[in-house]
């Protein structure tokens, strides 16, 4: 569980905070009021915190020396003042912090929640600095490094293009113009060629001259996502960083809102077949195993009927945990509807299909499923298509009347199509 170390002298601010931390993001916390405790709890113990929230002004630290203790000790830090003065401003800002914020009301505690989630998912995020100057490079690495995210480094496009070719999740490039072998644009139309702006932001980021006053425009034209100009506030580097990430988190979320059965979290019929029609024409050029199988729990309604919907509804998710748990990386598994699943599965031998299901339907059967008094088990019954037809369409037709043969003759139990 991540934990957030705060640091603050007043023990009702500290209190609401710390509250907040753990009810609204459902992370750890410790809490210090002084610099003291705050320096014993560091003291050896710094890897424990991925985030600190460290007020400016402590009784026994006056002067932000506890800014300087958690960040020499590599822990991102948030620090929140009453102070607005511009001088202490420039020197929060000098010491490599996440970010600062006024101690005014509670929207400030609403920023602070909204921030360290945001470091925290910055963790799992991947970002390419290309910039031929070794020290810009450093300079912007490490700021993203205060913000966590995940930094990998290039010299020039081309080997900003191999590294993006290693690691297809990076999800932000951010880049310089000038650069020897491949420039800016040159990477940015080859980037463009392969990811849309909706799947990898790049962000140019070049030294404000005369005669580069257009550049901006014409990074964007090409299809950059944002454009920054050197020299730049570290201030305004992470609001572009972060509004350009979020925008593509939105993304993907409406994406996922569009492709996803809301009560499992499996792929929907939708998904299913703009993905699995793909599929079946890769599988089919590439001559290799391609199998589908619709499976439908057998008397549901029963379930429904005896322990309520909201029982059932579990079963549901039981189901579908089994089901992506058993077929992750093999294929695609969706909810076609009701208590019907539809497995599409890629490369699994001809020869071990059959017992691969199988093996599905006895695990279904001999799992308990539990909640509060009730202890029941079920059964499912599963149509299996292992053979090219003419379409996706045809095979799950096959699929379909396979299945309905299994219902006929006794249910629990998988039946094949012949070879
Ligand atoms: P069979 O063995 O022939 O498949 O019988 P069955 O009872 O499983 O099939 P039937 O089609 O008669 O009933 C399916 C039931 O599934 C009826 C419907 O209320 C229920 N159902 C459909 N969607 C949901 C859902 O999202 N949640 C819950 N709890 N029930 C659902
Ligand atoms: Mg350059
Ligand atoms: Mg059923």
């Amino acid at each position: 569980m991540p934990t957030v170390l705060i640091v603050e002298d007043s023990k009702s601010v500290a209190s609401i905070i710390d509250s907040k931390v753990r009810s609204v993001l459902g992370f750890d916390t410790v809490v210090a009021h002084t610099y003291a405790q705050a320096a014993e709890l560091i003291h050896g113990e710094s890897d424990n915190f991925f985030i600190a929230l460290l007020d400016y002004h402590l009784p026994d630290a006056q002067y932000g020396e506890i800014v300087n203790l958690a960040i020499s000790n590599d822990i991102p830090s948030i620090v929140f003042t009453s102070d607005i003065k511009d001088d202490i401003r420039q020197k929060i800002w000098s010491k490599r912090v996440v970010d600062y914020v006024l101690k005014e009301d509670i929207h400030s505690v609403e920023y602070i929640l909204y921030l360290i989630k945001r470091i925290y998912l910055n963790s799992f995020l991947k970002v390419l600095v290309v910039d031929d100057s070794v020290s810009s490079r450093k300079y912007i690495s490490n700021l993203l490094k205060v913000h966590r995210y995940t930094v990998f480094e290039a010299a020039n496009g081309r080997e900003a293009l191999q590294l993006i070719d290693l690691h297809k999740d990076i999800k932000m490039v951010v880049t310089d113009f000038n650069m020897p072998e491949m420039d800016g644009f040159q990477l940015l139309k080859e980037l463009r060629s392969k990811y849309s702006r909706e799947e990898l932001a790049v962000i140019g980021i070049s030294s404000h001259r005369e005669s580069n006053n257009i550049l901006a425009a014409r990074f964007i034209k090409r299809g950059a996502n944002d454009f920054i100009k050197k020299p730049f506030l570290s201030e305004e580097f992470y609001c572009r960083i972060t509004q350009n990430i979020e925008m593509l988190h939105q993304i993907q979320t409406n994406k996922d809102a569009a492709n996803m059965d809301f009560l499992t979290g499996l792929y929907n019929r939708r998904y299913f077949f703009t993905e699995g029609k793909k599929l079946y024409q890769r599988a089919k050029r590439e001559k290799s195993d391609l199998a589908i199988a619709l499976l439908d729990i057998d008397h549901f309604k029963k379930i429904n009927d005896t322990y309520g919907h909201d029982i059932g509804d579990l079963v549901l998710k039981e189901i579908a945990y089994l089901l992506s748990r058993k077929f992750k990386g093999k294929g695609i598994v969706a909810r076609f509807g009701g208590e019907e699943f539809c497995i599409l599965t890629e490369g699994v031998k001809r020869e071990n299909i059959f017992d691969l299901f199988d093996k599905l339907r006895t695990s279904v059967q001999d799992k308990i499923i539990t909640n509060g008094d009730n202890a029941f088990s079920i059964t499912v019954s599963i149509g299996l298509c292992h053979m090219f037809n003419d379409s996706l369409d045809e095979m799950i037709k096959t699929a379909d009347l396979l299945l309905y043969d299994a219902k006929g003759s006794g249910r629990n139990k998988v039946i094949a199509c012949e070879d």
